[in-house]
């Protein structure tokens, strides 16, 4: 389904919403909907409700229970509409995390082949490369639109006596603007906690840069269903102390640590839903608006075939790819599986 060609989501002017169907045969006919513009107001309560994602209220929750199973579904469709609507207007992002991998006459040549490929205008392109290419990688992407270098990780501190660190600043003085953080490689083999993340989040965003904040569980914790949890957690003590002007700043990946590198891909339903509930926890702490715009990227074995239904769901802005990023034609099918 083209959701683009069902609905039509405008804004007008005055600020208030509304949808048109162009092509009705999806819908219920008879009531709700026409040919035209109509404003939200206009939907009963419990689509505005949905549509404005105000499920919480336990007014909501029991005029949706007293719906017939077809107009819940039904509205339930609408709402997935709507997130996929928005998401056809937004931007995506793929990210591809090149670890440590590449000798610097390889890494060249890959960045020079990414920088040479014909981009879609809505993905942006970020290459996370070893720190020590990046003046060089910088300099080979030039200004070339929608592609970007990024680092793997910074210092939690500024500066200092931190052998063998890198910093915000340096990455900044370099004129690379994007920096992964939170990587489950890092957390796991060099001991990073949320708190030390939190203080990256700070840094970059004082120098106006743009975290990549990584999060995920490994399997234990999935197979204990305590995910959601977990994952909420590494949110909330990572990132919950910014104000609604950082938040935005910031682009989450969703890794499930049992899929990175293992072949072992999530499904996109357990992406999705993940994703959803990631929303959620945003949405109670920031708004609808905060939560329907920040990017929620997928890590975990996505590749050049599984990409596409990944990044259908509804909730899924795009990729963090580690293994498939390091041959250009993978990568760029990946890019293109919008
Ligand atoms: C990653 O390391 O961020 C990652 C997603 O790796 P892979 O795609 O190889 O699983």
């Amino acid at each position: 389904m083209n959701c683009e060609t069902m609905l039509e989501i405008s804004r007008r002017p005055s600020g208030v919403e509304g949808a048109k169907i162009l092509k009705n045969d999806f819908f219920c006919k008879k009531n709700h909907f026409s040919k035209f513009l109509r404003p939200l107001e206009d939907f009963p309560y419990f689509i505005q409700a949905l549509w404005r994602k105000d499920i919480s209220k336990p007014s909501f929750k029991r005029t949706f229970k007293k719906k017939s199973a077809k107009s819940r579904n039904f509205a339930r469709q609408m709402l997935i509409i709507k997130t996929k609507c928005l998401k056809n207007m937004s931007q995506k992002i793929v990210a591809g995390n090149w670890k440590m991998n590449k000798t610097a006459p390889e890494a060249l040549l890959l960045a020079k082949e990414m920088a040479q490929q014909t981009l879609p205008s809505d993905v942006t392109v970020i290459l996370a490369t070893p720190a020590l290419y990046l003046q060089n990688i910088r300099q080979v992407l030039g200004d070339k639109k929608g592609l970007y270098a990024a680092a793997q990780n910074c210092h939690h501190e500024s500066r200092g006596a931190f052998t063998g660190e890198i910093s915000a600043e340096m990455i900044q003085s370099v004129d690379v603007q994007y920096v992964i953080i939170g990587h489950s490689e890092r957390r796991e083999y060099f001991k990073e906690n949320n708190a030390m993340i939190a203080k990256k989040v700070d840094l970059l965003l004082a120098k106006e840069m743009k975290p990549i904040f990584c999060c995920g569980e490994a399997l234990p914790i999935r197979e204990k269903g305590k995910h959601v949890k977990y994952v909420s957690n590494q949110i909330k003590e990572g990132l919950f102390h910014l104000g609604h002007a950082d938040i935005k700043k910031v682009i989450i990946a969703y890794e499930p640590i049992w899929a990175i590198g293992t072949g072992l891909t999530a499904t996109p339903e357990q992406a999705q839903d993940m994703h959803l509930e990631l929303r959620k926890v945003i949405r109670k702490k920031y708004g609808n608006e905060i939560a329907d715009n920040i990017r929620i990227l997928y890590g975990g074995s996505c590749n050049a075939s599984n990409a596409k239904t990944l990044f259908a769901q509804p909730d899924i802005d795009g990729g963090l790819i580690g293994g498939a990023s390091l041959k250009a034609a993978d990568f760029c099918t990946i890019i293109n599986s919008f």
